[in-house]
């Protein structure tokens, strides 16, 4: 049966590269061919065009890493124009993803990008973020992050973008491990820092938003403050304890309980991902200190319970006699 799902926009009819690498819409023929046809969301023409919950975005990928080409192969399978920038070279990888990729800042922001998604590692968010240049964009750019932390970066980009610029700040909470037989039921957090009232504006967010949906990703509003509170429990103490058992360099046996395997794909998921991130995780979230004091102190209490028993146990068997009266009792006849 064949795929019901788009063509990668570099594929699709309704799309060219240009000679200088922009991504154009073609002639207006094909944009009616099929009743599933999406509208281009073309700004360059003025408003967008019917903007609906199946517009085509030209969504800029800042960061082409490990989980930018993760999120590329899904947003350019639902149709969506793919470019990429990046620190390292990433040009093969964009290609096969049927997207364009760009060295210089300055020629991806020339694109004219209907969204710039920042997937950079959270350490060098700051830096990247400076070191594009923002006025080369069209004054209405969303912007979306998607780290794994949320007040930090909502706060840089309330500092540094433009304020005609909208922001959203999302946490897509699963990766090219946990997500790669699809992304149904796996949580989407977003927070609308900004978005213009304008009808573009909100129809753009959705649009955006609408690639999570479609994939059956469980979307949740929540502002940042709450996601960070959440995450530390939920995301610093999961990859701390896959890390923490990966120093036990724990290996498969042929008694294997479903425990235990649980507990070695546990070190797999979270060892899969770049030290960078974890580290994100404990600087930029203020609630991960308290998160691994309070994981100290139950590992000690632990511990002391389980030493305090033993403890009562031996001291039983030192000062009992033989023939179960007290040893001690025995030497004082
Ligand atoms: P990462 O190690 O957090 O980030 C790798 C990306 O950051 C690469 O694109 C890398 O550029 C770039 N980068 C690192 N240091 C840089 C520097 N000094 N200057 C410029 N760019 C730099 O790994 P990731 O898994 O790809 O994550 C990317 C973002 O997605 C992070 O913010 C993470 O929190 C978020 N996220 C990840 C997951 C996941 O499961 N992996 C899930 C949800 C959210 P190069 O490509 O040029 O090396």
């Amino acid at each position: 049966m064949p795929s019901l799902r788009p063509k990668p926009a570099l594929f699709n009819p309704f799309f060219r590269l240009t000679t200088s690498g922009r991504l154009r819409r073609t002639g207006a023929g094909g944009a009616m061919r099929a009743m599933d046809a999406a509208q281009v969301f073309d700004h360059e023409s003025g408003a967008s065009e019917e903007p609906d919950q199946r517009a085509r975005l030209k969504i800029a990928i800042v960061g082409f890493g490990n989980f930018g080409q993760f999120l590329a192969r899904t947003f350019a399978a639902q149709g969506h124009a793919i470019i990429g920038h990046s620190r390292s070279d990433h040009s093969a990888a964009a290609r096969s993803l049927g997207a364009a990729f760009f060295r210089d800042p300055h020629d991806l922001c020339e694109q004219h990008p209907d969204v710039v998604v920042l997937c950079t590692s959270i350490l060098s968010t700051e830096a990247v973020l400076r070191s594009l240049p923002l006025q080369r964009l069209r004054r209405s750019t969303l912007f979306v992050d998607v780290l794994s932390v949320k007040e930090f970066p909502k706060n840089l980009l309330l500092q540094f973008l433009p304020p005609d610029f909208d922001i959203l700040c999302t946490h897509p909470m699963f990766g090219p491990e946990s997500g790669k037989h699809g992304w149904s039921g796996l949580p989407f957090v977003y927070d609308k820092v900004r978005i213009g009232d304008s009808e573009d504006r909100t129809n753009r967010c959705r649009c955006f938003l609408d690639i999570f949906a479609r994939e059956g990703c469980r979307v949740v509003e929540m502002s940042c403050t709450e996601h960070d509170e959440n995450a530390a429990e939920i995301q610093f103490l999961t990859h701390t304890v896959g890390r923490l058992l990966a120093k036990l360099d724990l290996k498969p046996t042929p008694i294997n309980t479903k425990g235990y395997e649980t507990l070695l794909e546990l070190v797999e998921n979270t060892c899969s991902d770049s030290f960078d991130l974890y580290n994100g995780l404990f600087m930029y979230n203020n609630n991960s200190t308290e998160l691994l004091e309070r994981l100290e102190l139950a590992f000690n209490s632990l511990r002391k319970e389980l030493f305090g028993r033993l403890h009562v146990n031996l001291r039983k068997q030192l000062f009992q006699s033989p023939n179960g009266g007290s040893s001690h009792g025995a030497e004082e006849n």
